[in-house]
């Protein structure tokens, strides 16, 4: 699913979290999109705007051929259906199974009756098992959510984002709670299952070697603008280095806002 933003802004209260942003995300074949940046850039809001949790403030923004700066409706929750989110903090509800954690990745398929009465169908809870089987869970797929381990806990949120039948997958910092090993073997698990549907993936990391080792093209933020965009080849370590400890470009006051914004 193709994703274009055309100067995009997005401020809250006072604060300007992204300024004139422009991407054109998985049109070129490229699969697997690393979001890198420092604290603060700005790679979690535009995370949560592809999921339409976040409006644009000023800007156009395409996920597919659905125009999410027209804003709500249908539409709206079509992307929000299919798009597959991971969170760096698992998000599992923690008294629920590991099987119904999965499962409430299937809500948004159902229609309001079904969804308030959990009325899963027998198909949802086949691909739900099939999906811990895949995921190396499935023994424990009765157990609750928060006896699991961080790296079990990721497993399971992994599962709950493919059981959407995501046309795209939004990863925020997947591995960040996770210790080495495990870190390798969720982005092991996460890029072999996303590889095979050939469904898109922007993720957010901290490691650059897992960024040379997974991705196939970079993005990087700094201080709410893209500071590169290109095959992971070309991002160099002078510019690795410069996005890190570089002085920075903009602050985040309101300087520069479009009159759109100020007005
Ligand atoms: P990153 O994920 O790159 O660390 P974020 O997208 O979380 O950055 O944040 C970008 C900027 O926007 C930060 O200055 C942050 O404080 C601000 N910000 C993010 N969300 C909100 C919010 N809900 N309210 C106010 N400011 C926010
Ligand atoms: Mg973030």
């Amino acid at each position: 699913m193709r994703i274009r933003v055309e100067n995009l802004w997005v401020t809250f209260k006072n604060k300007v979290a992204l300024r004139g942003v422009c991407l054109d995300l998985f049109g070129d074949g490229a699969q697997v999109v690393a979001l890198i940046g420092p604290s603060g850039a700005g790679k979690s809001t535009l995370l949560k705007l592809l999921k339409g949790m976040v409006r644009p403030s000023v800007g156009k923004v395409w996920v597919g051929s659905f125009p999410l700066h027209e804003g709500g409706g249908e539409g709206l929750q079509q992307v929000r259906k299919r798009t597959g989110m991971i969170y760096q903090t698992f998000q599992l509800i923690g008294r629920l199974t590991v099987l119904e954690n999965v499962l409430i990745g299937r809500l948004p398929h159902l229609n309001l009756t079904q969804g308030l009465l959990r009325q899963f169908s027998e198909q949802d809870l086949a691909q739900a098992e099939r999906l811990l089987e895949e995921v190396g869970l499935l023994e424990h797929a009765w157990q609750r959510a928060d006896a699991l381990s961080g790296g079990q806990q990721q497993r399971v949120g992994i599962a709950r984002a493919l059981i959407q039948e995501p046309a795209l997958i939004l990863a925020d910092e997947p591995i960040s709670a996770l210790d080495p090993k495990n870190a390798q073997v969720i982005m092991d698990l996460l890029l072999g299952m996303v590889c095979r549907q050939g469904i898109p993936l922007l993720v957010t990391l901290h490691h650059l070697e897992m960024v040379r080792h997974y991705a196939n093209r970079v993005v990087a933020f700094k201080d709410g603008q893209v500071f590169f965009d290109g095959p992971v080849s070309a991002l160099t370590s002078e510019k690795e280095k410069d996005l890190y400890f570089g002085e920075e470009e903009a602050s985040q006051t309101l300087g520069g806002l479009p009159s759109a914004l100020t007005a």
